[in-house]
């Protein structure tokens, strides 16, 4: 495959290592503070019920460290439940979509929360608006659709797209953004937006298992609303009763406890700081840096074109033929730096490197330094 070289053979020198080796999209890099607050909590909140004060403070603690974090207007609520973002788009199609949504699709997240309404027999055949991956399309505005499901950073390709109500857009219609990876590293108005979900293995650097969304009070008049009529859904896929169990800093069913600490004590970091204008900075200056870095080497290209739309916390670089990214991804494992992989499905020699808040922008840095001598070993 590279010729005479053994990409596992390649040894990365101390000095030029990154200090931590995760670079993965999700789960992602945990915070050993995070990991330190976890044991802290051990004797006290861990293996306790989920239904009294200890517990159920930390759903508080964490409701609350999003609505600030974020800078939620009076009258937004943040809701959570059990399953991760693939379940919350589940929950979406019983609570949320009241008829008809419209999707933008430009990758293979953006395409599972289209596909689950399509599926849906309660609702209308979804609208759904496509590119090719590495770009997006545009909302557009449509009498005959209630949702725009957009997705703030396609983690299958890392294109970011800035959080636009659809002009025109009728007062009744919800825009609903999966921000799974974005959520904490990527800026974003809530005046633009209704529903902006995500699950905590990403710039929360937690675990998964959970879903969090925060709702605009349009959407919660919606969510109050289809609750409220005869659909049938199932109670643990059931909107209001979420929205309903959030209210008194509790799940429907038993939470994660651990991945709640673990949100908790990266929510406290973040908000001690700087809020999510720091968060934001630190992802782009790691951004600029692996970005910077790709222009320019002849072998590497940022995957997509436009500067504008590539990402700050998920950066896809594509290699040149003669340089297998299977063989740079080995030898960086075989050296403690891992998950730098692509995503599988894209079918790209290419490389994707998770950007999160967590992750020092100097690591990043570090890291284009490995990849340089892993190349130069491969005497490509
Ligand atoms: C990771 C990711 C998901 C899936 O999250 P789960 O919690 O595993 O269901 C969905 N959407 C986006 C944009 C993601 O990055």
């Amino acid at each position: 495959m590279l010729g005479p070289v053994d990409p596992t053979d390649v040894r990365l020198p101390a000095d030029v290592l990154p200090s931590d080796g995760r670079f993965g999209c999700g789960p992602s890099k945990v915070r050993p503070e995070q990991l330190d607050a976890l044991v802290a909590a051990g004797t006290t909140v861990m293996g306790t019920s989920h239904r009294k004060a200890p517990v159920k403070q930390l759903v508080g603690s964490v409701r609350a460290g999003i609505a600030d974090l974020f800078g939620l207007p009076d009258g937004w609520e943040v809701v959570l439940g059990n399953g991760g973002t693939t379940v919350f788009w589940d929950v979406a199609t019983f609570g949320l979509v009241e008829r008809r949504s419209q999707h933008l699709v430009f990758g293979e997240f953006s395409s599972k929360f289209a596909d689950a309404c399509a599926a849906a027999p309660h609702l209308d055949d979804p609208s759904v608006r496509s590119t090719d991956p590495g770009d997006h399309p545009d909302a557009v505005a449509d009498p005959d659709v209630d949702v725009y499901a957009l997705t703030h950073n396609e983690t299958s390709t890392g294109v970011a797209m800035d959080l636009r109500r659809p002009a025109g857009a009728s007062d009744g219609q919800l825009v609903a953004v999966d921000a799974t990876s974005a959520a904490g590293g990527l800026p974003w108005r809530p005046d633009e937006v209704d529903v902006y979900y995500f699950a905590p293995q990403k710039c929360f650097a937690s675990d998964g298992g959970l879903w969090l969304a925060a709702c605009s009070p349009a959407a919660v008049e919606r969510i109050e609303r289809l609750t409220a009529s005869d659909r049938w859904r199932p109670a643990s896929l059931d909107l209001g009763v979420a929205l309903a169990n959030s209210r008194q800093d509790q799940t429907y069913n038993t939470p994660a406890v651990a991945t709640l600490l673990l949100l908790d004590a990266q929510l406290r970091w973040m908000n001690d700081q700087g809020g999510i204008d720091w968060c934001v900075e630190r992802s782009r200056t790691s951004a600029a840096t692996l970005y910077g870095w790709a222009e320019a080497r002849d072998w590497a290209t940022p995957f997509v074109a436009d500067p504008g739309k590539r990402s700050a916390v998920v950066g896809t670089i594509d290699l040149a033929e003669a340089i297998p990214a299977e063989g740079v991804n080995a030898a960086l494992r075989a050296n403690g730096i891992v998950d730098t992989d692509s995503y599988r499905k894209l079918g790209r020699n290419q490389l994707r490197i998770g950007m999160f808040p967590a992750i020092e922008p100097s690591d990043v840095e570090a890291l284009t330094r490995c990849i340089d001598i892993v190349v130069e070993a491969f005497g490509a």
